[in-house]
């Protein structure tokens, strides 16, 4: 089958006005406001309410909040969560926690962002923050250990302020808290 081509008009020939047709768009786009994000320097807003990574926190005290109840590693559908309870009586920063966790990881790799361990926190001392771009070399390194989680999460205003009700109770009854 032979195709039929159209023969070239003189100014076709002279390809100048397809170049600047072309030299038109892109001039038009050079000048267009930049629409491009400058990921990761620049990243997202996320709207309030959005679930990213779960982070333990503190409370205003800097007191670890998680007692190790070990509610949130039951209820994690992909079982990303691992508690080692209980910590040691008296470790640092435990001050009048009972029950503070020893180890607490949590695997970013499968973690689905759900929020069940948000939900069943009965000591809200894990909370799903903003960030959603988690990255590592490994997947070691996607294993966020207590610290990192802590620090990641930082200080959360307690509302509870059960230690000073159990400091008050403890100056009560005569007992050192
Ligand atoms: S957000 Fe869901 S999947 Fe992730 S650690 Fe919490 S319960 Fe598990
Ligand atoms: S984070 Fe909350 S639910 Fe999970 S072990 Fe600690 S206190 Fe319990």
């Amino acid at each position: 089958m032979i195709v039929k081509r159209d023969k070239l008009t003189f100014w076709e020939k002279l390809y100048v006005p397809a170049i600047w047709g072309g030299l038109k768009v892109t001039m038009r786009h050079a000048l267009r406001k930049n629409v491009t994000m400058q990921y990761p320097e620049v990243k997202w807003a996320v709207p309030p309410g959005y679930r990213g990574a779960p982070y333990l926190v503190k409370n205003q005290e800097g007191r670890t909040k998680c007692v190790s109840c070990q509610l949130c590693e039951f209820v994690c559908p992909p079982k990303a969560i691992r508690i080692t309870p209980p910590g040691p009586q008296g470790a640092p920063g435990a001050g009048n926690v009972e029950k503070g966790p020893q180890a607490f990881d949590i695997n970013m790799l499968r973690c689905i962002f759900c929020g069940y361990c948000q939900e069943v926190c009965p000591e809200e001392a894990i909370f799903l923050m903003k960030d959603y771009s988690l990255t590592g070399l490994t997947r070691g390194e996607m294993v966020f250990d207590k610290e990192k989680l802590l620090k990641l999460g930082g200080v959360h205003d307690d509302r509870i302020q059960k230690w000073e009700h159990k400091a008050e109770e403890a100056a009560h009854q005569g007992v050192a808290p």
